[in-house]
């Protein structure tokens, strides 16, 4: 996965591959020796349900979607979601089309995932 670059409110950036930190997290920027809120930071995701398609796209939605709907031309009976912070944005099938999710469930999934993700990167800065 390739590193994605995320600004932080000092001004500073720093790269990231897995957990990349998101909008708002407090991260220990190396260069101020202290913590920083992460700017605004929208990584896009294409996973498969059904194999082990994952990958990154940084803030490309077309990209992201261009990829999903090539993987299940490709492989019928997989359903390809589309995930932005961790939330389900969109679901990709053969079967149903192209389907937003509703914006509702969006919004509880990513205060989920941040939840878990801030305890994560707790983790790492401890380890560095
Ligand atoms: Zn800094
Ligand atoms: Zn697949």
């Amino acid at each position: 996965m390739p590193k994605v670059n995320v600004a932080l409110h000092c001004g500073h950036s720093q790269l990231y591959d897995d957990p990349v930190p998101l909008g708002g997290e407090e991260v220990y920027c190396r260069r101020c020796g202290g913590y920083s809120t992460v700017e605004r930071n929208t990584e896009v995701r294409v996973r498969c349900g059904q194999c082990r398609l994952s990958r990154g796209y940084g803030a490309d939605l077309v990209g992201a979607r261009s990829t999903a709907n090539k993987h299940v031309v490709k492989n019928p009976t997989h359903t390809v979601s589309i995930m932005d912070g961790g939330a389900e944005l969109e679901r990709v099938s053969m079967n149903e089309g192209q389907e937003s999710l509703p914006f509702a469930r969006q919004l509880q999934e990513r205060a989920q995932f941040v939840q878990g993700h801030q305890q994560l990167l707790k983790n790492v800065t401890k380890s560095l």
